[in-house]
């Protein structure tokens, strides 16, 4: 018997190609865009180990846990790594960039992620743009947590590597990653005897075998069902648009962060400026002697569909993730993670408004 996930047609390179240039054109970029099979982690290592070799010096911007690990693969492709570290409330600024590269002329390498949805903060790309540009470093992007939540535009900022997936705010599937190559990129990575070849992380196979043959023919047999899910994820922001998309996502988060405000019982946000707020998802700080993973677990026992998520590691215990993305980018889900939120509060003595939360959103929403 036939079965809708497995009995498909071939999907053909004019079809995979046409995914492509949709792509392209929801990051207004005319950079070479190539769509990797695996999920994002997969273009975000490939494009380091294609950049960086020894002999190179990379500033690595760490705001959350991904700059940590691209900090790694960073020394173990042998460059010489400058990490800039600021704390997970705040965002990096130009010109604490700006000052490390003055200090490191010899960097040719900045790394950024342009929002953590692991910490909650968001980085100011436009700008750090101009002064990674002005110093003629190759600037590589993890924009998977920014694509679809709020403006990704990797030509005006000058990005030579711009990474997105589609499994956080473009509600798509997680199997499928994209990465958008500059000229300046493609340059260097061939330069580059030690980027990989012939190799699953290879972006120059892509290049040689896929762009350079004219888009022809598929290097190899492609992953079918998160292409298409990924061309129906794209249909659907172009049916809502991108900018209202943006804009459910910029409410979501304001009136999370206004929200939990409101409901008071101790709980602040996370991140201290609204300005440095992601809009993809809000993280809270619980009160203090109440473990944030518990207060999760609590919340999530009124309702297990909520988009809660103590935070990752160490910051299990203090932080509370609210993962607003996607279809959850939603003013009733919102209403109602806070109103758990205020639940398990109440269970652990402390006095929250649920109500004051719910008027919060309601004002911020409208
Ligand atoms: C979500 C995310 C990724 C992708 O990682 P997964 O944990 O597999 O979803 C990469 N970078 C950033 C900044 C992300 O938020």
């Amino acid at each position: 018997m036939t079965h809708p996930f497995l009995d498909l047609a071939p999907l053909t390179a004019a079809h995979f190609a046409s995914i492509e240039r949709r792509v392209a054109a929801l990051l207004s970029t005319e950079q070479d865009v190539v769509i990797t099979q695996g999920e994002a982690l997969l273009p975000l290592e490939g494009c380091i180990r294609s950049g960086a070799r020894p002999g190179s010096t990379a500033l690595n911007v760490v705001t959350g846990p991904y700059g940590q690990t691209f900090g790694d693969w960073l020394r173990d492709c042998g460059a010489t790594v400058v990490d800039l570290a600021v704390p997970f409330h705040t965002a990096v600024t130009a010109a604490q960039v700006e000052g490390a590269l003055a200090e490191h002329p010899e960097i040719d390498f900045v790394s950024l992620v342009h929002a953590e949805a692991a910490t909650g903060n968001t980085n100011p790309v436009a700008e750090i743009g101009e002064v990674v540009r002005a110093h003629g470093a190759l600037f590589y992007l993890d924009a998977v947590a920014s694509i679809g939540a709020e403006p990704v535009l990797p030509d005006a900022w000058g990005v030579d590597m711009c990474i997105i997936g589609a499994q956080k705010a473009m509600g798509g599937p997680a199997g499928v990653s994209v990465v958008s190559v500059s000229e300046r990129a493609w340059e260097r990575f061939a330069a580059n005897p030690r980027a990989p070849r012939r190799s699953y992380l290879s972006l120059l196979d892509w290049k040689e075998r896929w762009i350079d043959g004219g888009r022809r023919a598929l290097p190899h047999a492609p992953a079918q069902l998160e292409m298409l899910a990924l061309e129906a994820c794209l249909e659907r922001i172009e049916a809502e648009g991108l900018d209202a998309l943006m804009a459910r996502h910029a409410a979501a988060a304001a009136a999370t962060r206004a929200g939990a405000l409101a409901l008071g019982g101790g709980l602040e946000p996370y991140v201290y400026e609204a300005a440095d707020a992601a809009p993809v998802a809000t993280t809270l700080r619980s009160p203090a002697g109440v473990d944030a993973s518990e207060l999760v677990a609590r919340a999530l026992a009124v309702d297990p569909s909520l988009p809660l998520i103590a935070g990752g590691g160490a910051l299990a215990k203090e932080m509370i993730r609210v993962n607003h993305y996607g279809a959850a980018a939603n003013r009733d889900v919102v209403r109602s993670s806070l109103e758990a939120l205020g639940t398990a509060l109440d269970a652990t003595g402390r006095t929250a408004d649920p109500r004051a939360a719910l008027r919060a959103v309601t004002e911020v929403w409208a």
